[in-house]
């Protein structure tokens, strides 16, 4: 089912080279842009009427309107299923206290006296929160789009989710319902890179946002990166992946859950399992069958996914060297179950999120542990991070400067001025001053 990489021995090779060697879903956003072109332009010279063509095309339904009514989020948060309903406010809950401790304060630093420079953090003023809604439902993006930017103080925030045949062209009922537990009242029914572009351009529905973020498919990354510019984003996140490092003291029956669970989302889901230990690896091997064959999703996603290119089994001769590994890979998901996990953990350089022993699955993660689950994905990990209330807010340098802390420094200002041959930046300090600004009377 899952295949296996050998990198014990001199098979581990350095860098890039590695980096090489270790799985990887085909995400090729570049193939997807030229498909979205059209679509986006479409919308931003059509607007509405194009993202009702789009839902007939590629949502196969029929719809009038893309906001949807005030009377549908209060209907879907009256019908929720009062577990979910209970389970929602408790990953709120958690997502909250945890982002709301990671607000950025000013800070103000004096340079010399009379001259300092504040680091001013600014929420973006209106922000776009895609919500994917093809394959599966995530009521849980919701609140992991919604809750940072409501955090970090955002004024106005849209969400958007494709409209779903089963549901009258609306998005799901339980997207819903979250957006009306979260008091988000602008809600849209549109999907894919449609949506993105609707956000990107405005339409008579819509205003126009400054950022857009959230998690999607290839289409919706495309759009991402095409219109990136116009609108802010988070990182492109693609086909979701776990990388799990561990030794003989992790628990097999754990192992083939947790690489199960990822697989259960995409057919282009990536699991990958880094062991030092052959019997573990073969125990794990062994496990995965009769739990696949106890869920769902089996043919359509977790067998594609598990026995694609994306996924494998991959043995090092040590967790020294496991490190390595996943430290190239990056993934969007890093387990650790290993012996002392917590000083191992403390070790990895890149990952979107690390999960830390046997008691911290990704599954927590995606919903209650608090920690933000729209993450980066496909080795983005090595440079960027997961979506938080840093997302939301700009930071902005203030410069105040007296005339004493000005003349202080002005001749050091002039001399790189001129060392530039920029002589108009020196005269703009000289005409402060009672130096001769070239040309002045
Ligand atoms: P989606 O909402 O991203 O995409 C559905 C939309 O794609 C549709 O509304 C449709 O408009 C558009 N589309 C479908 N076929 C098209 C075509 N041929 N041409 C143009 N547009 C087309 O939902 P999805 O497809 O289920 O993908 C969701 C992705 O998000 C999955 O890969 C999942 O793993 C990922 N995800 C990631 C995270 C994360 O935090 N990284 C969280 C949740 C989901």
């Amino acid at each position: 089912m899952i295949s296996r990489i050998d990198l014990r021995g001199d098979a581990l090779p350095e860098g890039g080279a590695l980096r090489d060697l270790l799985p990887r879903a085909e995400f090729d956003v570049e193939a997807a842009l030229e498909k979205v072109r059209p679509i986006c332009e479409d919308v931003r010279h059509r607007g509405t009427a194009a993202l009702i063509d789009c839902a007939r095309r590629f949502d196969g339904v029929e719809i009038e309107r893309v906001r949807v009514p005030a009377e549908a989020l209060r209907g879907a948060l009256d019908a929720l299923d009062p577990a979910v309903r209970a389970a929602l406010e408790e990953s709120i809950r958690r997502a909250r206290i945890v982002h709301r401790e990671q607000r950025r304060t000013d800070v103000t630093t004096k340079v010399v006296p009379g001259g300092t420079v504040t680091e001013r953090w600014v929420p973006v003023e209106r922000v776009g929160l895609y919500v994917p809604g093809g394959r599966s439902v995530y009521p849980s993006s919701v609140v992991m789009n919604v809750v940072p930017a409501q955090e970090a103080g955002v004024a106005s925030l849209a969400v958007t989710s494709p409209p779903q045949k089963d549901f009258g062209g609306l998005p799901h009922p339980t997207i819903l319902a979250t957006c009306a537990l979260l008091g988000v009242d602008e809600v849209y029914a549109a999907g894919g890179a449609q949506a993105i572009a609707m956000f990107a351009y405005g339409t008579d529905e819509c205003l126009p946002a400054n950022l857009v973020t959230g998690p999607g498919n290839i289409y919706v990354a495309a759009a991402k990166r095409l219109l990136k510019g116009r609108i802010g984003i988070d990182s492109e996140a693609g086909p979701t992946e776990i990388a799990i490092l561990a030794d003989d003291t992790a628990d097999p029956v754990h192992l083939a859950a947790d690489l199960i669970s990822q697989a259960e989302h995409d057919p282009m889901a990536a699991a990958v399992l880094v062991t030092d230990s052959v019997e573990l690896a073969e125990k794990t091997e062994k496990e995965l069958e009769p739990q696949i064959a106890a869920t769902r999703h089996v043919d359509d996603r977790i067998v594609p996914a598990l026995s694609g290119r994306q996924s494998a089994v991959v043995l090092v001769d040590g967790i020294d060297e496991g490190l390595r590994v996943v430290d190239a890979y990056g993934a969007e998901h890093l387990e650790i179950q290993t012996a002392d996990a917590p000083a191992v953990a403390a070790r990895v350089r890149n990952a979107g999120a690390v999960f830390v022993g046997p008691y911290a699955p990704v599954s927590l993660g995606d919903y209650c542990a608090g920690s933000n689950h729209v993450l980066p994905t496909g080795g983005c990990a090595c440079h960027s991070s997961g979506l938080s209330v840093q997302s939301f807010l700009r930071g902005i340098h203030v410069v105040d400067y007296t005339r004493d802390a000005l003349a202080e420094v002005a001749h050091h200002v002039v001399t790189l001025a001129e060392a530039e041959d920029l002589p108009a930046h020196g005269a703009a300090i000289k005409a402060r001053f009672d130096w001769k600004v070239p040309g002045s009377k």
